[in-house]
């Protein structure tokens, strides 16, 4: 019986030291997990990084005099979260900027709602990063304390703006100004210039009748002294604004159509285009000005293999709160992919919700490439999978990152995502024993600043080294 009782100790003795055992390297198990996790992501701190896409406007191009948080709120992606929670759409800048409780009172509760979307997140974490705030939330409280930094901030944009750039750790961004497309002039000691073409392609079934006032790109091109009578002419004014990005050091070309159109662009003979020239812009159908536009697009790309500019491509989710998804698959791209193997040929945004044609594209394609640039801001989480589908699929000199956004606040947000969407993602590969630690700096380094020095051809194009 003794030994019975004894032997009951024993056990129960094992058993709890079990349990600690297991405990012990459970908890050991966690702590190694954080360290990769954080080691990587402390990596990515050290890189200096090459922004592939931006919006980056002054305040003074919103007509802004000063700013507060509902003046940015109003700019952010997150808005269109607040719009689609059911908030009737209001202007933010007409409804009492300055009535910080009024605004509160409208915004407060569709902002709430919008507490875990990505684009919440991400805006959190550049406040985060570069003011003194803490919580995980806006509140009316906080936001008032917020608004008060900021229009300090903003009262000297320039200086806020370079410090801001510093310390989110950026030594470059490519600016795409499509609310200002032929604006070839930029800051270039923070920006390079993107050649946005949609007007290029959109408005060359604009042409004034003879004796109508000459508006879009036929303003513009009246404006230089060009004629715009044949067609010829039209593309000879196409060529001369190439020449002047290109005197002006543009890196790459933007294609965000789109927004606009089908991504499918079939192929069109010269003489078909030309005649559709030829008759009055009025007159084309949608299906003829679409055919048109195919045509420019076309002969667009054969000019960015001349002058040997990437092309990127919005592909996937539509920003706002209203617009035509179809038209963004990145599949309906593929013509261009076999066409012009000489092209370089950039997918932006993850194709979302395409995730996995986007990705195929670029295994498939050695002339297609594939930028993260805003997919951690549509979905943090879908960023992670997406990552890591790209990763299982194609070789990583590939892939870039862009953040997409209109003011400093809001792009540091956008890196500090994709930064822990790198972290998370690579972090998990070393504990499954597939990946090393140097090859996940490798892969860090070459989405942040690696891969797009050399794909872009930066210190050639910009004549300066990194
Ligand atoms: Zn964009």
């Amino acid at each position: 019986m003794k030994n019975y009782k004894n032997f009951k100790r024993f056990l129960l003795i094992s058993f709890m030291a079990g349990i600690s055992t297991f405990a012990f390297q459970e908890c050991t198990i966690d702590n190694q997990k954080a360290d990769i996790y954080q080691n990587i992501l402390k990596f990515t701190d050290g890189i200096k990084v090459i922004n592939t896409h931006e919006h980056q406007r002054r305040p003074d191009e919103f007509g802004f005099d000063s700013v507060s948080f509902y003046h940015l709120l109003g700019q952010t992606y997150l808005f269109h979260d607040v719009v689609s929670s059911g908030l009737q759409q209001l202007n933010i800048q007409t409804s009492g900027i300055n009535d910080v409780y009024k605004l509160w009172e409208q915004y407060g509760g569709p902002l709430d709602y919008s507490r875990a979307t990505s684009y919440y997140g991400h805006f959190v974490k550049g406040f985060q990063k570069l003011y003194d705030f803490t919580d995980l939330s806006f509140t009316e409280t906080n936001i008032l304390h917020l608004s008060d930094q900021i229009l300090v901030n903003y009262s000297n944009y320039s200086s806020w703006f370079d410090s801001a750039y510093n310390k989110a750790g950026f030594e470059l961004m490519f600016l795409d100004q499509y609310w200002n497309p032929f604006n070839s002039q930029v800051d270039t000691e923070h920006y390079a210039l993107v050649f946005h073409i949609n007007q290029l392609v959109m408005e060359v079934n604009t042409r004034p009748a003879s004796g109508e006032t000459p508006h879009s790109i036929y303003k513009e091109a009246s404006e230089e002294g060009f004629a715009m009578d044949e067609f010829d002419d039209y593309l000879n004014y196409c060529d001369h604004l190439f020449n002047t990005y290109l005197a002006r050091k543009a890196v790459c070309v933007k294609n965000s159509l789109a927004y606009s159109r089908s991504l499918k662009y079939e192929e069109v003979s010269y003489e078909t285009a030309r005649s559709l020239f030829e008759k009055p812009s009025a007159s084309l159908s949608r299906v003829e000005s679409e055919t048109l536009q195919n045509f420019i697009f076309h002969w667009i790309i054969n000019k960015s293999i001349e002058y040997d500019l990437p092309i990127q491509i919005h592909t996937g989710y539509l920003a706002g709160n209203s617009n035509y998804l179809e038209n963004s698959n990145p599949l309906d791209l593929d013509n261009l992919f076999v066409k012009y193997p000489e092209a370089k040929f950039v997918l932006f945004h993850g194709g979302y919700p395409w995730t996995s044609e986007f990705v195929a594209m670029g295994k498939m394609f050695p002339n297609v490439y594939l930028d993260l640039v805003w997919l951690p801001q549509i979905s943090r989480e879908k960023a992670v999978l997406a990552l890591d589908e790209m990763l299982d699929c194609v070789p990583y000199n590939k892939f870039f990152w862009g953040g997409d956004c209109a003011f400093i606040e809001e792009s540091t947000g956008s890196l500090e995502f994709a930064k822990s969407v790198v972290a998370e993602t690579l972090s998990k590969r070393i504990e499954r024993g597939h990946l090393t630690e140097d090859v996940a700096f490798d892969i860090a380094k070459r989405i942040f600043r690696e891969n797009a020095i050399e794909v872009f051809k930066l210190e050639e194009k910009l004549g300066r080294e990194f």
